[in-house]
Order: C-alpha cells, then sequence, then structure tokens
C-alpha cells in the first residue's frame, strides 16, 4: 500500500534557485512513499489525491530542509558547557577539560535542536575518536540520530600530531628537563591511533552507509596530520571508492603562519601536492579563511570560504 502525503503552505519554497517563481502561494507538495512526486497549488492537487494524510493547515511556510554541513554534535556549545570564547590557541587549553557529555544525550539533543529549527540533514564531524572509548561514542551518537529520524553524515576524526601545540617538536625543547618527560604524553600522540582510526572508519562504513546515511573521513585538521597520515586517508577514500574527506583548515592565523613554516608555501598548495584538492566534490574544508586566485587550485575551486 502507498504512503501518499501532502503538505501544505501559505507559501511553498520549491527551488531556492527560480527566485520568486519558486515560491508557490497557497502551494503544496505531495510525497508519496518518501520520494516527492509534485509540487503545486494545494486546491488543484489535492482532489488527485483523495485517501492522502493532509500536514499542516495552509498557514504555514514549507519549504526544504535544510542542511547542516558541519556541526561537532556536542548538543551544548562550549559556552554553555562552561568554556569562554577564545581563540582557538587558547581554546585547546580549555577544550581539553570540557566536560564530556553522554553520546546518546549529546546526540539527541543536536538533532532535536536541528530538527526544530528546520534542518533535516546534519553532519556530525568528530573529535579525537580513536581507541575503543571512540568506537563506542560513535555507535550510540550514530545510533541516536538514526533513532530520531534525522538524515545523517557522520564523520569520525583525528589527529596525528599538533596534540597540544603545533610544532610539538619544537615547543617541547622549549621546556626545563625536568618537565619534559612529564608534558611529552601531552604534547604527542601515540602514533598507533591511525590504526585505531582506519579500523573504526571501516567498522562504520560497513555498519552504516548507504543510500540516506554517509560516514565521511575526516582529519581533525590539516595542521595536525602527517604526511603519512594523510595518504593512508587519501587511500582509504578511493579503496571506498571516492569517500568524501571533511577537514578544518586555516582557522586562525597562527594556523597559516604554522603553514607557512612548516611547507614553505601556503597550506593549501601543500594540501594539494598530497592529492586532496583536485576535487571540490571530495574535499570538504569546514572554517577555513582562503583568498587566492593566481594558483590551479584557486582556478579549480573559485575561492574557498566558509564561516568561523
Ligand atoms: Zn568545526
Amino acid at each position: 500500500m502507498t504512503d501518499t502525503i501532502i503538505m501544505r503552505g501559505a507559501y511553498a519554497i520549491t527551488d531556492p534557485r527560480l527566485g520568486a517563481a519558486g515560491v508557490i502561494p497557497a502551494g503544496a507538495v505531495v510525497i508519496i512513499d518518501g520520494i516527492v512526486k509534485q509540487a503545486g497549488r494545494f486546491a488543484e492537487i489535492a482532489s488527485k489525491y483523495p485517501g492522502a494524510d493532509i500536514i499542516g493547515d495552509g498557514t504555514q511556510l514549507l519549504m526544504p530542509g535544510l542542511v547542516d554541513a558541519h556541526s561537532h554534535g556536542r548538543g551544548l556549545s562550549p559556552i554553555q558547557k562552561g568554556v569562554r570564547n577564545d581563540f582557538l590557541e587558547n581554546a585547546l587549553f580549555d577544550w581539553a577539560y570540557m566536560p564530556i557529555l553522554p553520546p546518546e544525550l549529546t546526540a539527541a539533543v543536536c538533532a532535536l535542536r536541528h530538527l526544530r529549527s528546520g534542518c533535516t540533514l546534519l553532519h556530525h564531524n568528530g573529535f579525537d575518536d580513536d581507541g575503543a572509548e571512540g568506537a563506542r561514542r560513535a555507535h550510540l551518537a550514530i545510533r541516536t540520530y538514526l533513532s530520531t529520524g534525522i538524515r545523517l553524515a557522520f564523520s569520525p576524526g583525528v589527529r596525528d600530531e599538533s596534540k597540544l601545540a603545533m610544532g610539538g617538536e619544537e615547543f617541547i625543547e622549549t621546556l626545563p628537563p625536568d618537565l619534559k618527560a612529564e608534558a611529552s604524553p601531552f604534547v604527542f600522540f601515540d602514533k598507533a591511533l591511525a590504526d585505531s582510526y582506519f579500523r573504526l572508519f571501516d567498522e562504520l562504513y560497513e555498519a552504516y552507509n548507504n543510500a540516506e546515511t554517509r560516514i565521511l573521513l575526516a582529519p581533525c585538521w590539516a595542521h595536525g596530520a602527517s604526511e603519512a597520515f594523510l595518504r593512508r586517508v587519501r587511500a582509504k577514500a578511493d579503496e571506498r571508492g571516492g569517500v568524501m574527506i571533511h577537514m578544518h583548515l586555516l582557522q586562525s592565523p597562527v594556523q597559516k603562519a604554522y603553514g607557512l613554516r612548516r611547507h614553505g608555501k601556503p597550506t593549501v598548495f601543500w594540501l594539494d601536492d598530497q592529492g586532496f584538492c583536485h576535487q571540490p566534490s571530495e574535499l570538504q574544508l569546514p572554517h577555513a579563511q582562503w583568498h587566492h586566485t593566481g594558483h590551479a587550485v584557486a582556478r579549480r575551486w573559485g575561492q574557498c570560504r566558509d564561516g568561523p
């Protein structure tokens, strides 16, 4: 038996690219078995589908669901968890002590808030999802999101460099000898975590990736990834037939300066050398602020710009 729904509104926005022509006064959309089949004026459509469930009384604004392409799925913002807003590099210290709430709670709150504001698809971009605890939290969060009905992209995230300070080797050399050993675990990652990251990605991809739900790859940020790690990310994306890669980039003047010093060129060009910027459809760079017109990457991508 088919499941037919008619959604109606005072105005139905069907396609923002059409401008005013995409807005239908007293409009409606027909959805059959989850697929949008027709849009038009409610008075003309309703009689064609006599048994349909009708949602809306004609006074609402009807519009396509919004997409949040970048959320960290915390449910609450760092400010709501007691952490002041600050420059990124200062904030890293505070984030390290931010309370970590249960994933079934944060995912549920996150989904609820998105749905309430008209967003029907969200991308949860994780951070430091390594090890057994990272896997446990990822599974619980995904199952919670899916139970709410929201559409989901989920990217487990991990870094293998720049845990606390960019250029960790140089930083550690500035410390007195007795502090070096004590500080080392806070500054350097256990490189073996990269193995557990790819195991987790494969596990999540096998379990959840389908036409409705996407599992993406996410080196947390370009300034915290070694070339060896990025090569593995690139290879894994190709192995799975072109998985989207999501990677923070150029969020602060410090990151910009660090990239120039480390690579002798802008970090975007270095990423291009690693085979990451060939297709805009393969890579998302959240938070990135980059303005350049002369380089081949810029010609392929146009300007790369995202919000803070
Ligand atoms: Zn972010």
